[in-house]
């Protein structure tokens, strides 16, 4: 048994604490109760050993241990520890969000017998009585009974004191004042896990349910008579195979305007039985569009090629990252679904991360449907307790497939064989809070721990995986054809320049889309028109006086929203006519006049998708209109409709922001507009060009999956950049070398390594401050290998309240960044810079 042990708590400090054990037994990777700073935490045992810290630091007591056995294994406590130090975070931080569990300290007092407590019990109720007592004859029996009770010395809890003596809490807590019991304060802690009831059809109801006490009756059975709502419930219940979760019973139900209390009568009456569940995700409505799912496709051959070459590397063992490099279409799904069949044939277990399951059910569907009870899925819409209720699973091996999102990479797993990283290049595998982790990169770096087989697939890779293949540390996989000999669709960039010359007047949608969507719309197959920004106008400007609205809280223009039946941020309906940021959720009614200038000359910019679906809807007024963006989609839920209508018909054209570029698989689009993509070329991002080329492609890629042909119609005013060059070609690889070629030579990602230092403070003179002391530390320092740009202002200089100024860190390799940052942050300390005022963010993805 040990001593001590440390411990990584949540707090923004780089290092563990070190507690005194006291008989008490942890593993590491156990969570544990401490005191810390006059209140208690729940840390993680990172070392438990002999070594008593020296006297200098005063070693409190561990309060209690909350598992038994170690919660994260051995394999995911290294993980995390390289998180720390690689993204510069707080290991607390980091094992804490590996641990969806959320614990919840409950506070009780538990009770022992006290010295005086002793004397009264043998000396005897003769002594104990003639001190006057106000008590009852009942109370005072119950004092000795408790006393009887406790003779032991043992701590007890009211709730057992109470049941074998009926003592209650007061005249526990007045026998502690009078000395003859000790309280004692003990934190219980139990994981937040929430059971769902289920309601289950009884025997005895199942003859009544259709309506029919005559048939039952002839049988000869006495049936209890029902009114119209308990029949209405018990039809329901039947409805569903006897079996349904309360919540949706009564949402169904309620609907009809069938009263709660149903339920309830026919639960007294024994005709239906109440059950707790700790079920398990709800994975209906995850249709396929009628379409054959992935595993039922017989793989092609280039199909199975990729296969080979990934049961190759399983077969070998040891780690080998894989870059599968498949054009849209080319069928990376079943792909992804044969390599995880045989992890799992040979006893292993398979994970895949995807970017949002909400925005691309699809592919969870895939899974769902090839591997059934085997999966578990992992994501943003789940409750804490759903998510407890998952991990548990999963850590028990009763789940071998495991599907989610970013933070599913800590998905324990026993076992695990196989990581696979779908669309590897997508925005979301990044964390934008601290720990500012990569998905893709924390997947990468957990099978090498393991010493397993990772594969990264994309149509259009990251440039740094690119530059991994090209220089031959991850293997390149690649499927440079479409399934079933399809052609990619033919790309045609559109002059917006020459269109308003020769129209003379700004439009939203050029001719030519407009008479190819006509034309689209007439053959009776679907159409779909990207407008990557969301809402009515991006920008209210003043005419008078040039002065945009910008929201209260951050340096952006606010976004108007027209009246219509959108959704707020917390999924309430609006249907007012407002100015919203897009930041942080801020609102305001639409001014009249200019608040700068009170000149009534506003004049809106910038269509959004709410605009284009009102143009399009003037446009083709006999189209059949959706639109996907954030919106009018919440929820996995909205999501699924939306796709619904669009596999089946319904909706035959579609316009939306960057979400219907996602990939999506619907078979009757044949023709993409992009309006307005080549805007975000202008944003001082090196990234831009390389977000764009994905964005055109990625929303080009959903042109033609199915017999008939695709074209896509880019409206640019840029025809001659390269990015739009090489999207006309599909010429990835063109792209990614020219690309390469300008990230060389300005010493950008991938032939750097660099980290954003965000300094922030709702007080400006503390930004300014702090980050020109960070400057002239830098300056005078001199890192070797390290080029330091700024402080300046962020380019989002105000967010949310928050002044934010930076300063980038860009070196030439990675074994000179992490010193330099935490040589950094001790510096901060010393200089009394508070550690939650500065971000550091090692790869960072915006600047
Ligand atoms: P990607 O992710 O590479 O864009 P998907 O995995 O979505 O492509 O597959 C595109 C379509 O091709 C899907 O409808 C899929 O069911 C179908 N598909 C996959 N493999 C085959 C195959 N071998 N033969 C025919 N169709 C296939
Ligand atoms: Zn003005
Ligand atoms: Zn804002």
């Amino acid at each position: 048994m040990s001593l001590f042990c440390d411990v990584a708590l949540p707090v923004p400090l780089d290092r563990a604490f070190t507690y005194e054990l006291r008989e008490l037994e942890a593993e590491v990777g156990a969570r544990v109760l401490v005191p810390f700073g006059g209140q208690q935490l729940i840390g993680v045992v990172v070392g438990v050993h002999d070594v008593r810290p020296g006297p200098e630091v005063e070693v409190k007591a561990v309060a209690c241990v909350l598992d038994e056995a170690a919660l994260l294994s051995d394999e995911l406590m290294q993980l995390g520890k390289w998180i720390a130090q690689y993204y510069c975070a707080p290991l607390g931080d980091v094992l804490r969000g590996m641990l969806p569990l959320t614990a919840e300290v409950r506070r009780q007092w538990v009770y022992r017998i006290g010295e005086q407590g002793r004397r009264v019990q043998y000396e005897g109720a003769a002594k104990g009585s003639s001190r006057r007592s106000k008590l009852s004859v009942e109370d005072q029996n119950r004092e000795y009974a408790v006393l009887n009770y406790l003779e032991s010395g043992e701590t007890s809890k009211i709730s057992a004191i109470r049941s074998a003596t009926g003592a209650n809490k007061a005249l526990l807590d007045a026998m502690a004042k009078k000395r003859w019991l000790v309280r004692e304060p003990l934190a219980e802690v139990r994981d937040a896990r929430r059971l769902e009831t289920v309601a289950v059809l009884e025997e005895q109801g199942s003859g009544i349910r259709e309506q029919g006490l005559e048939s039952d009756a002839a049988a000869g059975k006495r049936l209890p008579k029902l009114n119209e709502n308990q029949l209405a419930v018990m039809a329901e219940l039947a409805g569903c195979g006897g079996r349904e979760l309360v919540r949706e019973l009564r949402a169904r139900l309620g609907a009809r305007g069938v009263p709660d209390s149903t339920l309830a009568t026919l639960v007294k009456r024994g005709l239906v039985r109440l059950e707790e569940t700790a079920q398990a995700f709800h994975v209906s409505g995850l249709g396929n569009g009628g379409k054959k799912f992935a595993h039922e496709h017989a793989l092609n051959e280039a199909q199975t090629e990729a296969l080979g070459t990934l049961v190759a590397a399983m077969e070998k063992g040891g780690f080998r990252p894989h870059l599968l490099y498949g054009i849209t279409g080319s069928g990376k799904t079943a792909v992804y679904v044969a390599a995880m069949q045989r992890a799992l044939a040979a006893g292993k277990s398979a994970l895949l991360l995807v970017p949002e399951i909400g925005l691309t059910p699809g592919i969870a569907a895939q899974m769902v449907a090839a591997f059934a009870g085997e999966v578990a899925l992992l994501h943003s819409q789940l409750t804490p307790d759903e998510r407890a209720e998952q991990w548990h699973r999963i850590r028990r091996g009763e789940a071998r497939v495991v599907v989610g999102t970013r933070s599913a990479v800590f998905a324990p797993m026993p076992d695990l064989g196989l990581i696979l990283v779908d669309e590897e290049h997508d925005g979301s595998y990044k964390q934008e809070e601290t720990p500012r982790y990569h998905g893709r990169d924390v997947a990468v770096m957990r099978a090498k721990l393991l010493g397993c087989t990772v594969v990264l697939g994309s149509a259009t890779p990251s440039l740094e995986s690119w530059n991994n293949a090209e220089r031959g540390r991850y293997a390149r996989v690649e499927m440079r054809e479409r399934v079933q000999s399809r052609p990619l669709p033919a790309v045609e960039m559109i002059d917006m320049r020459e269109e308003f010359r020769e129209t003379g007047q700004e439009q939203m949608f050029s001719r030519k889309l407009l008479v190819e969507t006509q034309a689209t719309l007439d053959r009776g197959e679907q159409a779909i028109i990207l407008l990557n920004r969301r809402g009515y106008s991006f920008v209210v400007m003043c005419r008078s006086c040039g002065e945009k609205i910008e929201c209260e809280n951050c340096a952006i223009s606010l976004t108007y929203h027209k009246p219509g039946n959108e959704q707020d941020l917390n999924g309430e309906a609006r249907v007012g006519q407002r100015l919203e940021c897009h930041y942080c959720g801020y609102k305001r009614g639409v001014p009249k006049a200019c608040p700068k200038c009170a000149s009534e000359h506003l004049y809106y910019l910038g269509a959004g998708s709410q605009q284009g679906e009102e143009r399009l809807q003037e446009l083709f007024p006999g189209a059949r209109i959706g639109r996907m963006d954030r919106d009018t989609v919440r929820t996995r839920g909205d999501m699924e409709r939306l796709l619904s209508r669009l596999h089946s018909g319904e909706i035959n054209l579609l316009v939306g922001t960057q979400m219907i570029a996602k990939g999506h698989d619907i078979h009757g689009v044949t023709l993409v507009g992009v309006v307005g993509a080549d805007f975000a070329l202008g944003l001082p991002d090196f990234r831009a060009a390389e977000r764009v080329f994905q964005l055109i492609t990625q929303v080009s890629g959903r042109a033609g999956r199915g017999d008939l042909p695709g074209k896509v119609l880019v409206q640019t005013y840029q025809p001659d950049h390269y990015v739009n060059k090489f999207a006309r070609e599909h010429d990835y690889t063109g792209f990614a070398a020219r690309e390469m070629y300008f990230r060389r030579g300005m010493r950008y990602p991938p032939f750097s390594v660099l980290a954003n230092v965000i300094v922030q403070s709702e007080h400006l003179e503390e930004v300014l401050d702090w980050s020109s002391r960070l400057g002239r530390w830098f300056e005078q320092r001199k890192l070797a290998g390290v080029r330091v740009l700024g402080p300046a202002a962020a380019p989002l200089s105000r967010l949310k309240r928050i002044y934010r100024y930076h300063l980038i860190l860009k070196a030439d390799r990675r074994d000179v960044l992490g010193p330099a940052l935490r040589e950094m942050l001790a510096v901060m300390d010393r200089e009394e810079i508070p550690r939650r005022s500065v971000v550091v963010d090692v790869d960072a993805m915006h600047l």
